[in-house]
């Protein structure tokens, strides 16, 4: 973290902040293809990389036997590695093969791994010479989802932004919202109704369904980040001309109403107007969180860095639901997008930029919190020691921005402890 971001997070978070170097337990920028896939549902993930790496997404993804998933891996060899066989050719076959016979297919991402990183294969370059070659049957781009240089949701940001250059111009003197970073189906439509009853317009979800739902960008552009793993892109949107709106994540009953009277006030949507529209769905949300909060309140919870989510989950559970935060933990800080989050926060939690893996587990044992949201490779350690964890994977498969969504938010927290008091009951000792 350059020491520009450093003083302007001490601006916004007057509390501890450290940032640690050392061994990180993070999946790859590969797993983001998971939720990706899903999302742009005309798009396929061409993973360049080694059979790690197609067990890594296989697994991941729990392919049944019959789906015929819109992810695969082309595995680079023994020969490739050592530079003995020409991996264009071999890419140039099997991309032709699978524009053949995937006739639905209007986007291919080719992904970068570690092993394609390592022998230096330049897939921009053979995206831009196979895009030339299928011109008229399909989009073609790269990005990196390697080990060496992403984390997990980092792939999502470079996906986005491999995209972000065909983004048409906005005609001068037009105006656009666009809503960056995944979201589930359900969660655009309950959105979109919002944005309607607001008389907002022109309202892109990038990325879309579809793969060509490319939002137009340009000095008319308003954006807001519905997701905070989105950093490169909002920098890459900003010098096409858009302004973003600093606002908290659309998270909980108090993070959606704030997301929603950011944007409404960017927009100079009338005051009655924005209250009139949000109070119903707020005041569904706060009930829905209330019969989860009674669970949660008084405990302690502890963050460990994995999904970037680490800075308004916390927000989300200290302030709606009543835990104290312990330490939260994240693999970047992103002073830009987390404006909206840091001020909200109780003032004395620690903030731990980056991983070292063995101080950071001695902190847990030593604080024995309620609740630990880890990765899964670290969560059966804990489990073991009698410490309850959450994945933090889970929070970013499951829908859980907006208002119908903040109860099964606070519940994906309550159900470990939940879990755990069955269990004591239970007990025999
Ligand atoms: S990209 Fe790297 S870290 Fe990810 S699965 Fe492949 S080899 Fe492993």
């Amino acid at each position: 973290m350059s020491s520009v971001i450093a003083s302007t997070v001490a601006e916004h978070h007057p509390g501890p902040q450290t940032q640690e170097r050392g061994q990180r337990a993070v999946f790859c920028g590969l797993t983001s293809i998971i939720w990706l896939h899903r999302r742009i549902q005309d798009a396929f993930f061409l993973v360049v990389g080694s059979r790690t790496c197609a067990h890594l997404i296989q697994s991941a993804a729990g392919v049944m036997i019959f789906a015929e998933p819109r992810f695969a891996t082309a595995i680079l060899g023994e020969r490739d590695l050592a530079g003995m066989a020409d991996c264009h050719e071999e890419l140039d076959r099997v991309v032709s093969e699978l524009i053949t016979r995937r006739s639905g297919i209007n986007r291919l991402f080719l992904v970068g791994s570690c092993p394609s990183e390592v022998i230096k294969l330049d897939l921009e370059t053979a995206a831009a010479k196979l895009q030339a070659k299928h011109e008229n049957k399909v989009r073609i781009s790269a990005f990196s989802g390697s080990g060496i240089e992403t984390t997990f949701t980092q792939g999502e940001d470079q996906c986005l932004k491999s995209t972000a250059a065909e983004l048409p111009a906005l005609p001068s003197g037009e105006a656009n919202l666009v809503v960056l970073g995944t979201v589930s189906d359900i969660v655009e439509d309950q959105f979109r109704r919002i944005f309607d009853d607001l008389g907002i317009s022109n309202v892109h979800f990038y990325p879309g369904r579809k793969a060509d739902d490319l939002p137009a960008v340009g000095k008319g552009t308003r954006l807001v980040a519905a997701q905070p793993f989105v950093g490169e892109t909002v920098r890459a949107l900003i010098e096409r001309g858009a302004d973003i709106i600093t606002a908290p994540f659309p998270l909980g009953a108090e993070g959606s109403k704030s997301w929603f009277e950011a944007i409404s006030k960017a927009y100079g949507v009338d005051d009655a107007r924005v209250q009139q529209t949000l109070e119903l769905p707020y005041q569904r949300a706060k009930r829905a969180i209330e019969t989860q909060a009674a669970k949660l309140k008084g405990k302690r919870i502890h963050f460990l860095p994995d999904s970037q989510l680490e800075i308004p989950m916390a927000r989300f559970l200290s302030e709606e639901c009543g835990l104290t935060i312990n330490e939260i933990g994240t693999p970047f800080h992103d002073q830009l997008v987390m404006r909206g989050e840091l001020a909200r926060l109780p003032p004395d939690v620690c903030i731990v930029e980056g991983q070292d893996l063995d101080p950071a587990l001695n902190r847990v044992r030593e604080a024995r919190p309620d609740l630990t949201v880890c990765g899964m490779g670290i969560a059966n350690a804990l489990e073991s020691e009698g410490l309850r964890t959450k994945w933090s994977i889970e929070l970013v498969f499951s829908p859980v921005q907006g208002f119908d969504q903040a109860g099964d938010l606070a519940s994906l927290f309550a159900k470990p402890l939940i879990r755990e008091s069955i269990l004591e009951v239970g007990s025999w000792s």
